[in-house]
């Protein structure tokens, strides 16, 4: 049996917002917009939010302090932030960081929690402020899932948290603010939600449902990637990678993410990797090891790209995808545990060893 559980009203297209505005009347009168330093400006949504403000009769503070990989520190900031200014609800802008900051804020805000305990989703989070997103990136698709990423400055440690209750209430998806993504961010933000859609087939809760969202997903990357790299203003294409995105949130709303991600997790918090590009380097050698064990599913989705296994290799090689530092030996010794531990690891397609990560992290040194 399967049961899907989406309950994220989004709009979708061109002035989702500007059009739809309205349905934020509903949550309340006073709202804490939270956005990194410049990509709520500079895609145009904080402006189209601000009109909409106006014409609700709503009145907002800005929290403006998230930071790629956003830390717990600044969300506690922001929690405190919204209580003091006692906001109804909670508006994420931009990418994954501060969408997934604001969601962590309202968590922590409503249970009034000191921070760490974020964490264990069961036992602390009974509840959030509702929270509304706008995306400016086509990657995470963190616009219709329940998960939010934080890094723990004190132990370095990035880790997801999920919950129900930090589904966003009203997303308002509009791929014109994509336009003004650089060429790295783009192509990084596309292999994210790339990597959704595989981990959809990888996880142990991959379902039937997802399969031709999956694949179509892909498809729509494989095909427009490239253009919109040399078009970056091209609405059309924006569109379809905004859609693929889309497509891999609700994928992995469902079914969580795997190894993939969380391999991915140290070489951002160490390295600085971009999280895109984290789990590109590693995604060629995930899916050989979990070939074997997934190889209908896989070949079934080869076929309807209408490439062979080593075709799509070719082509994320193609896509050129670099490290840019030189893993160290330090690093593959110590971030095992930390790759085991993380919570994602459980839904992996079969058993992944010590070994197994250290092997990983070697094909990238
Ligand atoms: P991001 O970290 O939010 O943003 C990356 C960079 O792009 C920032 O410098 C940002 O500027 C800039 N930017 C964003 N939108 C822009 C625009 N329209 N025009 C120009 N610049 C723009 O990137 P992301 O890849 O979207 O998010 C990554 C985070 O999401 C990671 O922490 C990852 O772990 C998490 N994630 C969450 C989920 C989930 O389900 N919750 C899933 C996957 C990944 P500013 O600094 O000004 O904002
Ligand atoms: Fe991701």
């Amino acid at each position: 049996m399967i049961r899907y559980y989406m309950p994220v009203e989004f709009y979708f297209g061109k002035n989702a917002l500007v059009e739809n505005g309205g349905k934020l009347k509903q949550w309340g009168q006073k709202a804490i917009v939270i956005t990194g330093r410049s990509s709520a400006k500079v895609s145009g949504a904080l402006d189209d939010l601000t009109t909409v403000f106006e014409q609700n009769g709503q009145e907002y503070t800005i929290f403006d302090k998230i930071k790629e990989n956003p830390y717990l520190t600044t969300v506690k900031e922001g929690a405190k932030k919204l209580q003091d200014y006692e906001a109804d609800f909670v508006i994420g802008i931009g990418g994954g960081s501060p969408i997934d900051a604001a969601k962590a804020i309202s968590a922590l805000a409503y249970n009034n929690l000191q921070g760490e305990e974020i964490y264990q989703t069961k036992k602390y989070i009974n509840g959030a402020y509702p929270i509304m997103a706008i995306p400016t990136t086509s990657g995470t698709g963190t616009e219709v899932t329940p998960y939010s990423v934080i890094t723990n400055k004190e132990n370095g440690i990035k880790a997801g948290f999920g919950s129900s209750h930090i589904f966003p209430k009203i997303s308002f998806i509009d791929p014109k603010y994509t336009l003004s993504l650089p060429y790295k961010v783009t192509k990084d933000t596309a292999i994210d939600a790339l990597s959704h859609l595989l981990e959809g087939i990888y996880s142990r809760r991959r379902n039937k449902v997802n399969f031709p969202i999956i694949k179509r997903g892909i498809e729509i990357i494989k095909d427009n990637l490239a253009i919109c790299l040399n078009n970056p203003k091209n609405l059309e294409c924006r569109e379809k990678l905004m859609l693929a995105s889309t497509y891999g949130g609700m994928v992995i709303s469902q079914t969580s993410t795997t190894i993939q991600h969380s391999i991915g997790y140290p070489l951002t918090s160490s390295y600085g990797v971009t999280h895109g590009l984290a789990n590109g380097l590693v995604m060629k050698h995930i899916m050989e090891k979990f070939y074997p064990y997934l190889q209908e599913e896989l070949d079934d989705l080869f076929a309807y790209l209408e490439m062979s296994k080593e075709d799509f290799y070719e082509w994320i090689d193609s896509l050129n995808l670099n490290v840019g530092v030189k893993i160290e030996d330090w690093f593959i010794e110590e971030k095992v545990e930390e790759v085991l531990n993380s919570r994602n690891m459980a839904l992996n397609p079969t058993e992944v060893t010590a070994e197994d990560i250290k092997e990983i992290y070697k094909k990238i040194q």
